[in-house]
């Protein structure tokens, strides 16, 4: 199918991913690596060729969801990495790959509004 076909289909329910990249200016750029996301360590975040270049969140070429929850979890540790770098000691933290991508569902509709409810 190309974008500029219509399809119709029937759904009880629908989850679409549009296709996910880095920033072109990531991607062309030597930071990148053959899939165009940062080229960092998985564990320590820190670039694998560029010991002074650090990433999280959504450009990082982690293996893990691109999410928030991911990036609360990413924060501290290259944090601790970063500061220890700085500071000429071993790196301490190790990003253990968390992420979380909870989905809502309707729960009860009543007058005070929606109520949603987490699942797992
Ligand atoms: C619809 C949707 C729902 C989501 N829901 C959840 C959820 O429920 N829970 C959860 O944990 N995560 C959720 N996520 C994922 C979460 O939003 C992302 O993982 C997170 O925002 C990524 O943060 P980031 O800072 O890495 O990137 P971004 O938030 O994408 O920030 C990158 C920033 O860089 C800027 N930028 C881009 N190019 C340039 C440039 N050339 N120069 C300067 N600035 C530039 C952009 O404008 C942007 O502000 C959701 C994402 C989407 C799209």
């Amino acid at each position: 199918m190309n974008k500029d076909e219509v399809k119709w289909v029937d759904y009880d329910m629908l989850h679409v991913t549009p296709p996910q990249s880095a920033p072109d200016f990531i991607k062309q750029s030597p930071l990148a690596n053959a899939a165009g996301w940062v080229d960092v360590d998985k564990h320590s975040l820190r670039h694998v060729k560029y010991s002074n270049v650090w990433s999280i969140g959504d450009a990082a070429g982690l293996p893990t969801s691109k999410t928030g929850a991911a990036i609360r979890k990413q924060t501290p540790a290259v944090v601790a990495n970063m500061l220890a770098a700085m500071a000429n000691r071993p790196l301490p933290a190790d990003y253990n790959r968390y992420t979380s991508c909870p989905l809502m569902r309707l729960w009860q509709a009543g007058a005070r509004g929606i109520r949603l409810q987490q699942q797992p």
